[in-house]
């Protein structure tokens, strides 16, 4: 097809993240994709500045997961995970069982991140069920959360920025604490954990779990937080003997400079998401961890077995690349590696620091932010990046990288001053 063909189709039928049918976002048509390189049909190649949304930590095209992908292609594609069981799957779950924290024990492999916290939230409230105690079925969380698009994870979306407002019928309805006011690197106060703390002890006996994004909130509001302040949500849930669930699905595989975002608290959930960059960015997989408290639990009540089975589930293919993907990345020092980012990041992005419009830029790892005092006209912004030569896509107040852990140093200083030049050169937002 040539680009026109499939602008035509993509106009005509096409629904795009977040996008109207009638008002159309303009879309750039892609041949492929190497590296930190995303080639465009119309020849431009721009840097990745996105990952693909947190996923390709190892750029496009990489040749250890192409051969993977292929290697298992020969032996089978998929297989149901009801009744069977294959290696990479098994090899799959032994990994993450062994890289994260001890209490996780069991693993449920599912298609794709939003399913993944169904997941975790369908365990807590089944195993409060089993428990004997069904009236604890609601969940609390902070603001400026992300969780994904079905129907629970939104009901613990930023209820502002969230669809809150759209689907208020039908969402079930949590509780919600203001977004932590501490900020990663510094000491959380009394007061700071104070409304979380007096929410959970108000509302202990109807609650099954607390839900969050550990350290970094990403769509929600790319907001990092105090270490301590993990801590202390962790010691209250012991306290009031409500399960933890830590949403690592953005911060997972080593993007905040720890392999695991709970690393920087040293705490362990009680149910662990997975999910974006498990598959290095090839194909959808995510993972959902239970403690065998919880897992038992589960199993020991009526009916006895966890109410869920994707028909996906377990799909070799994925598994067989995620094998591989965590491999390259612990083969190498890819804590170094983020610390390079982290660096580029603060360099390339400190000239925006002070302009007339943005509130503030913040780096962890290997995501750097901008963020302005007034919504960004994507659009146009998105534009003048492209023919910049980089791939980011702005939301809301936030200019926003996380780029592929492959990407080079000269790329990164390019990517930056692309942004710090746009923002400069913007006008009229
Ligand atoms: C992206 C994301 C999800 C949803 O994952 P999908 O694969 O898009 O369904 C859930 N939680 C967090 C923290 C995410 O960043």
């Amino acid at each position: 097809m040539d680009p026109d063909d499939i602008l035509a189709i993509d106009q005509a039928h096409a629904w795009h993240p977040y996008t109207s049918t009638l008002d159309r976002d303009p879309v750039y048509p892609v041949r492929s994709a190497h590296g930190c390189r995303i080639e465009l049909m119309d020849g431009r190649s721009l840097i990745d500045g996105m990952a693909s949304w947190w996923c390709a930590i190892h750029g496009y095209n990489h040749p250890a997961l192409n051969q993977a992908a292929r290697e298992q292609l020969d032996q089978m594609a998929h297989v149901m995970f009801g009744g069977l069981t294959h290696e990479p799957a098994m090899r799959l779950v032994r990994s993450l069982v062994a890289l994260t924290p001890e209490p996780l024990q069991h693993v449920f492999l599912c298609d794709s991140g939003s399913v993944a916290v169904e997941v975790a939230i369908k365990m807590a409230l089944q195993f409060w069920i089993s428990a004997g105690r069904p009236e604890r079925h609601r969940l609390l969380t902070i603001r400026s959360g992300y969780h994904g698009d079905t129907f629970n994870a939104m009901s613990v979306c930023d209820p502002v920025t969230g669809m809150h407002h759209l689907f208020n019928r039908v969402l079930p309805q949590q509780i919600f604490a203001p977004a932590p006011g501490c900020r990663f690197g510094e000491p959380c106060t009394d007061a700071d954990i104070a409304p979380f703390a007096e929410l959970i002890e108000r509302h202990q006996h109807e609650l099954a779990a607390v839900i969050l994004e550990p350290i970094v909130q990403g769509a929600g509001g790319m907001r990092f937080y105090s270490a301590e302040y993990l801590q202390q949500v962790r010691a209250l849930c012991d306290q009031f003997d409500v399960l933890l669930i830590a949403d690592e699905i953005a911060t997972g595989f080593g993007r905040t400079g720890r392999l695991f975002a709970c690393e920087h608290a040293g705490i362990a959930p009680d149910i662990l998401t997975l999910g974006k960059a498990l598959t290095g960015g090839y194909l959808t997989l995510a993972a959902t961890l239970a403690s065998r408290r919880v897992a038992h639990g589960i199993s020991s009540g009526a009916p006895g077995v966890f109410m869920h089975g994707p028909t996906f589930m377990g799909n070799p293919l994925a598994c067989a690349i995620a094998n591989a993907s965590i491999e390259l990345l612990l083969a190498q020092d890819w804590a170094a590696n983020i610390q390079r980012l982290e660096r580029g990041l603060t360099a390339g992005l400190a000239p925006c620091r002070g302009q007339s419009g943005v509130a503030d830029v913040r780096v962890l790892g290997g995501i750097g932010v901008v963020e302005m005092e007034r919504p960004v006209p994507m659009r146009e912004i998105q534009r003048r990046l492209v023919d910049s030569g980089v791939w980011v896509r702005p939301f809301g107040r936030l200019v926003y990288l996380m780029p592929p852990y492959v990407i080079s140093d000269a790329e990164l200083t390019q990517l930056c001053a692309a942004v710090v030049e746009v923002i400069a050169g913007r006008s009229g937002f």
